[in-house]
């Protein structure tokens, strides 16, 4: 057996690297990790946990308006950017610093610096000029931001920019109809911001419920903000005025900011795996087995490189899943199957398996229950906002595939309904189900009748 420096290497200290480097160390393996940027990665510098900080500011100015109506004398709320920005960054250098000491506690150590692949068992550590070997690497070095190749594409801004803006624009126009340009489309919104959402295909969130996609769309103009749907850019200009947005059916627009949400892609550039020989998939991700094992037998990746489904979650589970696997002795694989998703717009959605269109294709027959209403608290002060909650069953075996939530509490009621779909309940087992009154979950386990089309617009 040839001798290495570490039993495990792992090339990026974000939500995958870390699950599986601690996992390895407090095996007992000799583990370490590089970084080259800030420990946490995506997720806690600049995704998923200063995002929600960024929603929690920007929902008080709709609090403050529901207060009133509860009898509260509010005066206007006036929202100092500078101020919250500096207690994102302090809450988020906190969270950082917590996870290089867990990873040190767990022994592993820590390498504040770039790595890149030299062959199967050998990584180079940048700038300090030397390498190391390991018996086992893990590539877990997430994705980045992609914008299209457009004349004046430099005068706007990604999510990356985003958490650290000088000043809050007074305008901006949001490019794209995915997880992140509705989420920021909503921050921006409840922050003060005049908010355009531009998207190129006919409506928002390509891939969801058809009629998630059409609430959530409502929902958003009814907060102010302009979804323009159908068209793109052909350029950008910096003038006086602002930024010039020039789309391909003529239209301008003219904005303090604009802001490109228009997707992630795997980061493998400059990280040598053709040195290793390790190969990539059809949509350049590294190509990895249900074991997150990749076609050389000493390298796996976990995590947004390797592309399957690009959330937190998914990618610690399948750094613990390849740690239990090659380290703790207990082979183990994650199901891609059945995962809940959140997306953090306002009114949030909260949804678990198939969307209509989705369920009708794999099963034929299905049977929806659907629910649109105003939630209590929003009908007390005579607010206009609607929750959508809808129920897909399959007609044949009444297995509920598929549940969609649009409204308040979407995120927190999701990860609860998702015990459920996951284990496979009935639709019968579902309605067994006690409602807790008074809640808007109670509209999930109450819905009887099967909804047709022609109901639409009947409720709420
Ligand atoms: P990452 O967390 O990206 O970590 C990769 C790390 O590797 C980085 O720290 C990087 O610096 C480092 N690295 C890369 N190359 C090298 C190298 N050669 N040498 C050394 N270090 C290297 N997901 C959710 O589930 N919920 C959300 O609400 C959510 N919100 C998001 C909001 C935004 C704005 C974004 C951009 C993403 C969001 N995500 C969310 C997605 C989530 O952040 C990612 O799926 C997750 O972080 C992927 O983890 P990872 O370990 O694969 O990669
Ligand atoms: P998405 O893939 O979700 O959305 C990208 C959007 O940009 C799509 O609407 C796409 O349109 C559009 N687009 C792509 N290329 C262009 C182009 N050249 N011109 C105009 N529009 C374009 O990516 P995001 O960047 O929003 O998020 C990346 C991933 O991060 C998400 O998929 C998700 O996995 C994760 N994430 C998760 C969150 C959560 O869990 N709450 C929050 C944020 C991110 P089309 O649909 O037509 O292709």
């Amino acid at each position: 057996m040839p001798t290495y420096d570490y039993d495990l290497f792992v090339i990026g200290a974000g939500s995958g690297g870390v699950r599986a480097s601690r996992l390895a160390a407090m095996s007992g393996a000799r583990v370490a990790v590089a970084e080259e940027h800030r420990v946490g990665g995506t997720c806690v510098i600049r995704g998923c946990v200063p995002k929600k900080f960024m929603v929690y500011a920007s929902e008080f100015s709709n609090q403050v308006k529901t207060a009133r109506g509860f009898g509260w004398t509010v005066p206007e709320p006036t929202f100092d950017w500078p101020t919250f920005r500096q207690a994102m960054e302090i809450e988020v250098a906190r969270l950082s610093g917590i996870y290089v000491t867990n990873l040190q506690k767990a022994g592993a150590e820590l390498i504040h610096k770039r790595a890149v692949l030299k062959d199967a068992h050998t990584v180079e550590i940048v700038g300090e000029d030397r390498t190391v070997t390991a018996g086992k690497i893990l590539i877990a070095t997430g994705g980045r931001v992609t914008v299209p190749d457009l004349p004046g594409i430099e005068h706007a801004i990604t999510s990356n920019e985003a958490f650290h803006l000088d000043k809050l624009p007074e305008s901006i126009l949001v490019v794209g109809g995915g997880y992140i340009a509705v989420e920021f489309a909503g921050i921006f919104a409840g922050l003060g911001s005049q908010v355009t959402l531009l998207y190129r295909g006919p409506n928002i969130l390509r891939g969801f419920d058809d009629d998630v996609r059409a609430h959530l769309a409502g929902e958003l103009e009814r907060r102010g903000i302009k979804v323009v749907l159908g068209c793109e850019h052909s350029s950008l200009e910096k003038t006086d005025a602002g930024i010039v947005s020039t789309l391909n059916n003529g239209m301008t627009f003219t904005t303090e900011q604009v802001m490109f949400a228009t997707g992630r892609e795997p980061y493998v550039e400059g990280l040598g795996l053709e040195n290793a020989g390790v190969a990539l998939n059809e949509r350049g991700a590294v190509k990895v087995d249900a074991y997150s094992k990749t076609n050389v037998d000493s390298i796996w990746a976990v995590g947004d490189v390797t592309d399957r489904m690009n959330l937190t979650p998914v990618a610690i589970r399948e750094g613990a899943a390849f740690a239990e696997t090659e380290f703790r002795d207990h082979p183990t694989t994650f199901d891609h199957d059945t995962i809940a998703t959140a997306v953090f717009s306002q009114p949030p959605i909260g949804t678990v398996g198939l969307g209509e269109g989705e369920a009708r294709k794999a099963f034929g027959q299905i049977d929806v229950y659907r629910a649109v209403f105003r939630p209590m608290k929003v009908t007390f002060y005579g607010g206009e906002e609607r929750t959508l909650m809808k129920l897909l069953v399959r007609a044949d075996t009444q297995q509920v595939v598929g549940v969609h939530i649009v409204g308040p509490d979407a995120p927190e009621m999701i990860q609860m309904a998702a015990i459920a779909v996951k284990m496979g309940v009935t639709k019968q087992q579902w309605d067994s189900t006690c409602a807790v009154h008074p809640t808007a979950a109670e509209e999930l386990v109450t819905m009887r009748e099967k909804y047709l089309p022609a109901d639409l617009g009947a409720v709420g």
